[in-house]
């Protein structure tokens, strides 16, 4: 099939944000605009249909952007995967560590049944961190997770190999 579709012309790269030394990817462009942010999740919709999702899980909160369309594109549902202390009901959550300190992410205890398939989406994978608790948690609720996808992957960092499910992205930077 062609592939017209240049995603990469709808993300820019922010300098120095949130920290000097750092190369941002943005994505509000591409959420600015309707055909090319149309278009990504149709490609990446397609790019997990084959691991035959019942329920996505987005990560806060540019996770949400990527999964909440990509459900309702898929007629899945949707579950969250939050900072602390943001859920209502009962929660169970995990604690993970970043490159300086922990970092925590809560899920609603009810959210999955036992051996659901849960595919877990944030808009980029860097180090993985983020993902690799995102799986180990939603397993904690009794998910099977058989795919884990990003629009993004910053392919120096390693990311991929962190993860014990396949990873799907729609692009890379090195
Ligand atoms: P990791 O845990 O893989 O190191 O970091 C990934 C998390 O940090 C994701 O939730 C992602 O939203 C955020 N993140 C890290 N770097 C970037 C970036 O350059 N652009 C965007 N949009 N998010 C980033």
């Amino acid at each position: 099939t062609t592939d017209t579709f240049d995603l990469k012309a709808h993300i820019r790269g922010i300098p120095d944000f949130p920290k000097p030394g750092i190369l941002f990817y943005d994505i509000s462009t591409l959420l600015r605009h309707g055909p090319a942010w149309r278009a990504a999740m149709a490609k990446l919709a397609a790019a997990i249909r084959p691991h035959r999702p019942d329920l996505l899980a987005g990560i806060e909160s540019r996770g949400f952007l990527v999964a909440a369309p990509l459900a309702l594109e898929l007629g899945l549902g949707f579950i969250m995967l939050r900072k602390p202390r943001k859920l209502p009901g009962l929660t169970i959550g995990l604690n993970y560590a970043l490159e300086y300190g922990t970092d925590r992410i809560e899920m609603q205890a009810d959210s999955v049944q036992n051996g659901q398939r849960v595919v877990i989406l944030d808009d980029l994978l860097a180090t993985g961190g983020t993902m690799a608790a995102g799986i180990s948690l939603l397993r904690q609720a009794g998910a099977e997770v058989p795919c884990a996808a990003a629009l993004i992957e910053l392919t120096f960092l390693g990311g991929r190999s962190r993860l014990d499910v396949p990873f799907e992205s729609l692009v890379a930077y090195d």
